[in-house]
Order: structure tokens, then sequence, then C-alpha cells
């Protein structure tokens, strides 16, 4: 094995292992690291993927099992943007779907993982069909 590859692999996993905890604590934009969290994920699945061909996993793979593999990682890749949300102000990561408000600095976070815009209205807790909270009108 050649001791340069060790080297660029340690290297490599301390720039994936940096990346993480500045996505996690780390204080920029919400856009920022939005785009850097989409760079890392759709990167970590190419390199698996090429990892698995390098070790000849794909060698004597069918197209439905390639085509099955390929529609799981895209789906995993999509749910994760999804579901992971930064705060537009601080860029904290939230992880927590049912949280409203950033955990750090207060104040509203996105809808979704896919966009910049906050919840339009706080949901009625008491309504089991999770409809928006009615206000009486006034007379
Ligand atoms: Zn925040």
């Amino acid at each position: 094995m050649d001791p340069r590859l060790a080297a660029i692999v340690s290297l490599g996993a301390f720039v994936a292992l940096a990346l993480v905890f500045w996505l996690l604590l780390g204080r920029a934009r919400g856009a920022t690291k939005r785009l850097a969290y989409r760079v890392f994920l759709f990167s970590l699945a190419l390199g698996i993927v090429a990892l698995g061909r390098a070790y000849g996993l794909f060698a004597r793979a069918s197209l439905p099992f390639d085509l099955a593999l390929a529609t799981t990682i895209i789906l995993v890749v999509i749910g994760n943007l999804y579901a992971v949300r930064f705060c537009s102000r601080c860029g904290r990561m939230h992880r927590n779907f049912k949280a409203t408000a950033c955990s750090r600095c207060g104040d509203p976070l996105p809808r979704h993982g896919f966009t910049e815009e906050p919840r339009r209205a706080p949901l009625d807790p008491t309504d089991p069909l999770g409809r928006r909270k009615r206000t009486l009108p006034k007379k």
C-alpha cells in the first residue's frame, strides 16, 4: 500500500470531520451552510459508491440492483436534505423537525431544508388534525 494514500485518506477524514463539526456548531449564514451540507452529502454518497466500485462490489451486479441502489441513495440524500434545517440567522443545524424556533438565537426556523421561508402560523396543539389555530371573529 502506498504510504501517500494513507496520508491522503487521513487528511480527507480530518477535513470531513471538521466540516461536520462546523455544520453542527459553526456560525455562518444558513444559506452557506445549507449549500455546504448539500455538497457534503452528495460527495459522501458518490464517495461511498466509488469506494464500492473500487473494491469490485458492482462487478457482477445486475441493472435492477444498480437502479435500486441508486434510487435508495437518492432518496436518503433527499430525505436528509429535507429534514435537516439551518437557522437563517446564525446557521445552527436543527434535526428536530418539530422545533419552530432556533435553540441558539430564537429566530423562526425554515419550514423544511429546501427553503428559507419560516412556518406561517403556529399549529393548534389541541387539534388532532394539526390545523392552524383559529381565532374568534371580533364583534
Ligand atoms: Zn439561530
